[in-house]
């Protein structure tokens, strides 16, 4: 069926079955025999639909999405711009690689992040097909242009699976465990965590970066330092106040590359179009993915023009990089988060979420943090602060049995992260964390 013969999906949770349902755990037992179990779903419930804040299952149940995909289908799973992009670029062809003969939608997306990214001055953007492939390009390209070798990486961080990304990764399980070694050349430093590192200010945080950066990496070694300027799966850490720029001024005067990972931060989510503009801080590149294409697997480093063009011809690229269907959604995000104003729908979001947990305050919740539509809470222990994943488990547990798709994240495991698409309701918003608020009641 096309898009205009298909009834809208209703924007309502609903549950038919138990949840997962008998048609999903079918499913699940045929995925058992032909999928190895390292990719262990979050919720056992199989997609049939998505539309805005709903998904609905094969067995007709909807449930409210507070997930997005992780982080992906920001504008949407089914944005209307993103679909008729999608169909007619499909229609003409598929594939020709950017690199054998070259098109249009490519080259306009590179503009377009040209324009968007906080990369001051004139760029260049080179596109491939997941978050961690363009990060493994920031580093090549850092390391071609500064001539070192060293990256340093923070406490917390998450960059990806692939051998130098797992590298740069901090989570041992289950990112790292088992999979070493790794790639060298990536030294790990401290990072700002406001609640656990006993409130240090942002400049004195990034002090001890920087102590950490000279003494046990030396400056004239490093080439880049990488950092998500809000920190995803370590547990949506936002920096105290002053520590980005302070890090990213160092970074400058010694001629080390700062690279924002903007994978998860980045396209709107967090109420700007990137997260470093919360603090002005100017990357030398900037990787992005996840919300950029509408769910169509794209990412992009978008990099100053005198670095990226430091590399040699034939240096960078990959069969489908900048695939012609993927830069056509990609066109069809950029188009939706102005036409629908999505910039301003995250900044509410926030305002929802955190008023929502001011309103239902508990002991348990530690914190609540975040930027725009990329909040969380994290559990603790109420007398000694310690981390609780224990009590984030059961609660999300319990969440996701209503009909909420509910995703956790942290070092420690113990945060709720909540990524809804930035064009939910608020009605189903607030409906879902409700059940957040319900759950921790009741266990
Ligand atoms: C998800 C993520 C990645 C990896 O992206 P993939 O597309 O899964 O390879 C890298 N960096 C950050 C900050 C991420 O959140």
């Amino acid at each position: 069926m096309s898009t205009a013969e298909r009834p809208a999906l209703e924007q309502s949770r609903h549950l038919a079955t138990e949840i997962p349902g008998p048609r999903s755990r079918e499913l699940a037992a045929r995925q058992a025999a032909s999928v190895p179990g390292a990719l262990a779903p979050t919720m056992p419930v199989y997609a049939a639909r998505a539309y805005d804040g709903i998904l609905e299952d094969v067995d007709g149940n909807r449930l409210i999405d507070l997930g997005s995909g992780i982080a992906v289908t920001s504008v949407g799973a089914a944005a209307p711009a993103v679909v008729e992009n999608v169909q007619s670029q499909v229609a003409e062809f598929t594939h020709t690689c950017f690199m054998v003969t070259p098109y249009e939608g490519y080259v306009e997306v590179a503009e377009r992040l040209g324009e968007k990214s906080p990369v001051p001055g004139e760029t260049r953007t080179a596109l491939f097909n997941s978050g961690a492939e363009a990060v493994e390009n920031a580093v090549k390209v850092a390391r071609a242009y500064t001539g070192r070798q060293a990256v340093a990486a923070f406490d917390h961080a998450y960059h990806g699976r692939t051998t130098l990304t797992m590298a740069l990764t901090a989570k041992q399980m289950p990112y790292k465990h088992s999979f070493g070694p790794f790639a060298p050349e990536v030294y790990r430093v401290p990072g700002s965590y406001p609640l656990r590192d006993g409130g240090l200010d942002g400049v004195a945080a990034a002090q001890a970066t920087i102590s950490a950066l000279e003494k046990q990496i030396g400056a004239d070694s490093l080439a880049a330092v990488i950092m998500e300027p809000v920190q995803g799966e370590g547990g949506f850490i936002v920096p105290a106040e002053g520590f980005l720029p302070t890090v990213v001024d160092w970074c400058r005067e010694n001629g080390v590359l700062f690279i924002a990972d903007e994978v998860q931060s980045g396209f709107a989510r967090t109420g700007a179009w990137f997260a470093c503009e919360h603090e002005g801080i100017e990357p030398d590149l900037i990787t992005t993915a996840k919300g950029i294409a509408g769910g169509m697997p794209l990412s992009a480093l978008t990099g100053r023009a005198e670095i990226m063009d430091s590399v040699h011809a034939g240096g960078l690229g990959g069969t489908y990089g900048g695939n012609p269907v993927a830069c056509a959604a990609a066109l069809g995000v950029f188009e939706t988060i102005e036409s629908q104003g999505l910039i301003e729908a995250a900044q509410r979001i926030e305002q929802v979420i955190r008023g929502h947990f001011e309103q239902n305050a508990d002991d348990r919740i530690g914190e609540v943090r975040g930027r725009g539509a990329m909040m969380a809470i994290e559990f603790v222990d109420p007398a000694t602060g310690a981390p609780d994943a224990e009590l984030c488990g059961a609660v999300a547990k319990a969440v996701r049995e209503t009909g909420v798709i509910l995703l956790t994240c942290g070092t420690y495991g113990n945060v709720v992260r909540f990524l809804p698409p930035l064009t939910i309701s608020e009605e189903l918003l607030r409906e879902g964390l409700q059940e957040v608020t319900d759950a921790l009641k009741a266990v």
